[in-house]
């Protein structure tokens, strides 16, 4: 009985301490449960906390490299207002930030007035073969030797310009209208040091006498949509290219380079019209023209887009130009001839870049014609490095970086552009016998 009474308690102890076991075990798992969800979260925590960091930092390097670009293209308010307006979204760790803008803003503030030399230099359309253009069959070799350039020259020289502090300049942008409304010249605002530069090519006309000899076909839009350049190899294969011409080169340069040119100017192209425009016969009034018509326009439209800018060069680009005698009436014709056949295509343009460098006096009539039809930028060639301020127009002279000028102003273009012997092309022919 004893020991039976004895079981029945030993049992309900049992039981209580199994119940208390148990009890404890479940507190025990729940409080396991609990602590192992509390670590979790924090874990969870941490890890979405240094996501967003690192998510903050990545989109704080994309917004620094894009203002850091603007700013070397001398963008400066458009990178400082990207910055400012990211400050305001992300109010957090934006000392980068706040640094990239004192940057620029010391940039801005450091600017001054340019009061140097007017630097414009030209081009014609550059030759790719050497050995084409200079073998004297088609057009004659002295010819190509003395006014033009290579595309190995061209080459060259655009890292020794920027060297020496050159940055490409807006032709428009040197002048503006002062309250009578006459023609003053803008003020030119630059960092220390810099110097402006426009450069401009003649004739990209690509003409037929050219073809065989080295030289580009035409100007095309590759599948990226770039203006590029159409080039029959010495092998006869016709390829789309990237450096057939300065185009594409001077493109391709400002953008690794921005420094190299002020908020995105590139080079005038100056067009004659009696073979067409930039390698298309556009100007014989044809039904079979206007797809020509309409890419000529298409591919202006993208490099004014890219920062270039057009000339009138002549229509004809006749040879009494050169000489002097060119009658009123053909200065009438052959301006209203390239306002009617040239301009619907590239644009309306206050730019003439003259056929042969000719100057003629302010006061004569066949210049008055000039510059009633719009054109109040004048442009010769010489190499006085001013520009003549009329009432209604300026005078710029521009110098050529060519076989000619290389070889027999060799001191000019060391003193002002780079060092001749390391940018003159060794193929060509010996041009000093021929020059001197
Ligand atoms: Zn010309």
């Amino acid at each position: 009985m004893t020991c039976e009474v004895k079981t029945k308690e030993d049992k309900d102890r049992n039981i209580k301490k199994l119940c208390i076991i148990l009890g404890s075990l479940v507190i025990v798992i729940a409080l396991g449960f609990f602590i192992a969800e509390q670590v979790i979260n924090s874990v969870a925590d941490a890890r979405e906390k240094a996501e967003i960091k690192a998510r903050n930092e990545k989109l704080q390097t994309e917004l620094i490299t894009k203002a850091e670009k603007l700013y070397k293209g001398y963008y400066y308010d458009e990178a400082l207002a990207l910055l400012n307006e990211n400050i305001k979204l992300e109010s957090k760790d934006d000392d980068r930030i706040k640094a990239e803008i004192a940057k620029i803003e010391n940039a801005k503030s450091s600017l001054v007035k340019y009061e140097g030399s007017v630097e414009h230099v030209f081009f014609h359309s550059l030759i790719i073969y050497p050995e084409l253009a200079f073998d004297d069959k088609g057009h004659p070799a002295e010819g190509y030797n003395m006014w033009m350039t290579t595309v190995s020259e061209f080459k060259k020289m655009l890292p020794e310009l920027l060297k020496r502090g050159y940055v490409l300049y807006k032709l428009s942008d040197y002048i503006e209208m002062d309250s009578q409304n006459k023609i003053k010249l803008k003020d030119i605002y630059l960092p220390p040091g810099k110097i402006p530069l426009v450069i401009s090519v003649d004739d990209v006309n690509y003409y037929e006498y050219m073809k065989l000899d080295g030289f580009a076909e035409k100007l095309v839009l590759d599948d990226k949509g770039r203006v590029s350049t159409q080039v029959v190899t010495p092998g006869g294969e016709t390829k789309i290219t990237r450096d057939g011409d300065v185009i594409p080169i001077l493109d391709d340069y400002v953008a690794k380079h921005p420094e190299f040119s002020w908020r995105g100017a590139k080079g005038t192209i100056a067009l004659t019209g009696y073979e067409g425009a930039l390698g298309y016969r556009i100007t014989d009034n044809l039904p079979s023209e206007k797809e020509d018509q309409q890419m000529v326009k298409k591919i202006a439209d993208k490099m004014k887009e890219n920062g270039w800018l057009f000339a009138c060069h002549s229509y004809t680009h006749n040879g009494y130009f050169r000489t002097g005698k060119v009658t009123m009436a053909q200065m009438r014709s052959d301006i209203d001839e390239w306002k009617q056949k040239i301009e619907p295509w590239v644009g309306k343009t206050n730019i003439y870049i003259s056929p042969f460098g000719y100057c003629l006096n302010n006061n004569d009539p066949r210049y008055r014609y000039i510059i009633e039809s719009g054109f109040n930028i004048f442009c010769n060639v010489g190499n006085e490095r001013k520009i003549i301020v009329n009432s209604d127009n300026i005078i710029m002279p521009r110098v050529n970086l060519d076989g000619f000028t290389m070889t027999n102003r060799k001191e000019e273009v060391n003193q002002h552009y780079f060092n001749v012997d390391d940018v003159i092309d060794t193929s060509r022919p010996l041009i000093n016998d021929k020059l001197n």
